[in-house]
């Protein structure tokens, strides 16, 4: 979990990588859907360059799907997901039913302004067309309102680890891997 421009997507693929199971990044469904133009794309797409989020169905039935797939069996790494109280509930219900069990949720804190500043970089790279000025003000609106209550809920759980997201990205990924170690492995 993070605000936009934690450096969630990057990091996730790394740590993917070293536990051996899939990245499954909701953002990066969606955007794949988008430049398909599938029906779930063309839908996704009003919200995304609006800043908002997806609806809860929507996302709940993207993500059920893409956890039943085989290469998830043996686990994963969710990125970007949950993101509402609804989501959350709904992954309860998910991992349930296939028999894994959350074994951490990773928060990367990062500086307010270094956020923007790495989201406005990232717009002139990528040119991702929910990386303008208002669009990002509206998502970390969003975020704040919708998704920083989550990580109270799972830090009641004993599941919360929290990271600083500051600095290199190799430093980031050595903080998350030393967090990790420390976390018995379902
Ligand atoms: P991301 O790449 O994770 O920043 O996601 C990009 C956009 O995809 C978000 O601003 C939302 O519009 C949408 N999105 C990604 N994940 C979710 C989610 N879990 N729930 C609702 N919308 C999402």
């Amino acid at each position: 979990m993070g605000p936009p421009g934690a450096g969630k997507g990057t990091q996730a693929k790394v740590v993917a990588e070293h536990f051996g199971v899939p990245a499954i990044s909701t953002g990066d469904i969606f955007r794949a859907n988008v430049s398909q133009g599938t029906p779930l794309g063309v839908e996704a797409k009003r919200y995304m360059d609006a800043g908002e989020y997806v609806p809860d169905e929507i996302t709940n039935r993207m993500v059920r799907n893409r956890i039943d797939e085989s290469d998830a069996a043996q686990g994963f790494l969710l990125d970007g997901y949950p993101r509402t109280l609804a989501q959350v509930e709904e992954l309860d219900g998910m991992i349930k039913f296939t028999g894994h069990k959350l074994d951490a949720v990773l928060s990367v804190v990062v500086d307010k302004d270094e956020v923007v500043k790495r989201l406005l970089q990232r717009a002139q790279i990528e040119g991702r067309a929910d990386d303008t000025e208002d669009v990002i003000r509206r998502r970390q609106e969003v975020y704040a309102e919708q998704t920083e209550p989550l990580i109270g809920v799972y830090r009641d759980r004993n599941l919360l680890i929290e990271v600083d997201g500051m600095g290199e990205v190799d430093e980031v990924t050595k903080r998350i891997f030393d967090a990790l170690d420390a976390v018995p492995q379902s």
